[in-house]
């Protein structure tokens, strides 16, 4: 990955204020980046940073919006990941209220850690993530080689 990151963020509904926290308190920090969110949260980062930026640089602001995370967002995300669209993963997920779209936020964070994504799922992590050296510079995340899966026999069986 590039000094540049390609930042996923994703916060539940009962997250989303402490991500809009975490992006006004980072918003200099995220300006660098390419940000893609699930629709809602999108708005809301977008907000937030706007807010700030109106204070200070006149730096553009670009947040990419998927659909809503429920009507399919979260799927948009992992196919972003599988094609190695995304670099870092902040993905605040409600510990505390079932979701109706659950199978798909499984999915999410098991597609970003089979892609071995830098991924935080609470505001600690995603403060150390955002406080690393390796946050702005280079650097080549080891891969699985799963060769021997693609390749394996289907014939056993028959
Ligand atoms: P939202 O989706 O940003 O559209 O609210 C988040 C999610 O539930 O995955």
């Amino acid at each position: 990955m590039q000094k540049s990151k390609r930042i996923a963020l994703v916060a539940h509904d009962n997250r989303k204020k402490d991500l809009t926290e975490w992006v006004e308190w980072n918003w200099r920090s995220l300006l660098d980046h390419t940000i893609v969110c699930t629709g809602t949260t999108g708005t809301m980062v977008e907000k937030a940073l706007l807010k700030k930026i109106d204070k200070g640089t006149k730096h553009p602001v670009s947040v990419r919006k998927l659909k809503s995370g429920p009507l399919g967002g979260d799927q948009q995300l992992g196919s972003l990941i599988a094609e190695g669209e995304i670099d870092l993963l902040v993905f605040l997920w409600d510990p505390m209220e079932p979701q109706p779209h659950d199978v798909d936020v499984k999915a999410l964070l098991r597609i970003a850690v089979l892609y071995n994504v830098p991924t935080a799922c609470n505001r600690s992590t995603a403060d150390f993530l955002i406080s690393s050296p390796l946050f702005t510079q280079e650097y080549t995340p080891i891969l699985v080689d799963y060769s021997s899966y693609i390749e394996r026999n289907l014939d056993r069986g028959r």
